[in-house]
């Protein structure tokens, strides 16, 4: 483990992602792991659901990911593998699989945290972005915490 990961004192967000490649192009662990550190010095995500639903744990859900500006400290980031169409437009691209992936892993994941809202990276203040391509927080309104 590499002792400059910041720990994760509480989660309060669940920011989903897209890794914005093509829905048509592979995207691998290994070149998801790579482009964080290229970028960040270390791994971006805590878990990557591929095309075909299975779901990669990345980052332990005890140490800070860099996925989401502010906010970082306070989240998990899940991303999914796409985003893109095959012309490189923003598109939601999940396969039913991954559909069914991810609702499963953010079942899970609001039962180990109760108080922990699902957003998408666009639904944050300030995010001048596509990803990841769909509203988080409706399509899992049954999974948010009850206020
Ligand atoms: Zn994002």
């Amino acid at each position: 483990m590499n002792k400059q990961l910041k720990p994760l004192k509480k989660v309060l967000l669940l920011v989903v992602h897209c890794t914005a490649t093509k829905c048509n192009r592979p995207f691998s662990v290994e070149n998801l792991i790579a482009c964080g550190e290229a970028k960040y010095g270390q791994c971006s995500y805590h878990y990557y659901v591929r095309r075909d639903g299975e779901v990669i744990p990345l980052l332990p859900e005890t140490v800070q990911g860099v996925h989401a500006r502010h906010y970082n400290y306070c989240s998990l980031g899940i991303v999914y593998e796409g985003g893109l169409n095959e012309k490189g437009q923003a598109y939601d691209t999940r396969t039913e699989a991954q559909k069914h992936a991810l609702y499963e892993l953010l079942k899970e994941l609001t039962g180990e945290y109760p108080q922990a809202r699902i957003v998408g990276h666009c639904e944050l203040p300030h995010v001048a972005k596509d990803c990841p391509c769909y509203r988080p927080s409706c399509e899992y309104a049954n999974l948010q915490p009850k206020c």
